[in-house]
């Protein structure tokens, strides 16, 4: 079995100088190592009974599609603002300089619904934050939140407030 995080791809000075991003992208274009970090992602949720994941534009997309088919349940789409048609909910965040906004459709899910939060990479929290404030808006129930990779020494768990768990699969 391939070991995925060994796929995972430091890329210096991206997106901007003194920036080190981990690049996911090989660990997707690799068969196995796709399947073992969708097994990793969904592990701790499997009798978890979701009934939405909710993904988070852009590569939380390509985790949460086949996540949600390995639960059996519909995948919700987080977006960038003006993406989605029709009434949407919005969270605003903060960035290092500036803000920036995620939307989900007002109806994506009933309330009550079970929903599974899902991400690539948690930094320093504030996305992560945000699709929670939207499931929260949307009056969903929050069992926890999923990310292939956490930045721990970004310390985005800290603005995780709540009591639902935030899973890790690889924390560096
Ligand atoms: P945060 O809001 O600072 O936690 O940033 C998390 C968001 O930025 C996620 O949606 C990630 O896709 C993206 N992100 C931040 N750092 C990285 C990285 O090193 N690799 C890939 N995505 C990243």
């Amino acid at each position: 079995m391939s070991d995925w995080k060994n796929l995972v791809r430091d890329v210096p000075d991206f997106p901007k100088t003194g920036v080190g991003f981990k690049d996911i992208m090989p660990v997707l274009a690799d068969a196995d190592a796709f399947a073992d970090a969708i097994d990793a992602l969904a592990a701790p949720w499997r009798d978890a009974r979701i009934d939405a994941v909710m993904a988070i534009e852009a590569r939380g997309f390509l985790l949460g599609a086949p996540l949600a088919r390995t639960f059996g349940c519909g995948v919700v789409p987080v977006r960038k603002p003006g993406k989605l048609p029709g009434p949407v909910l919005e969270a605003r965040y903060a960035l290092e300089y500036g803000e920036d906004a995620l939307q989900v459709q007002a109806d994506a899910v009933a309330p009550g619904a079970r929903v599974l939060l899902v991400d690539d990479v948690l930094a320093t929290g504030g996305t992560l934050a945000a699709a929670r404030a939207l499931a929260d808006g949307l009056g969903a129930e929050i069992v926890g939140a999923s990310v292939l990779m956490e930045l721990a020494f970004l310390g985005g768990r800290s603005r995780w407030n709540g009591t639902a768990p935030l899973h890790a699969a690889w924390t560096i």
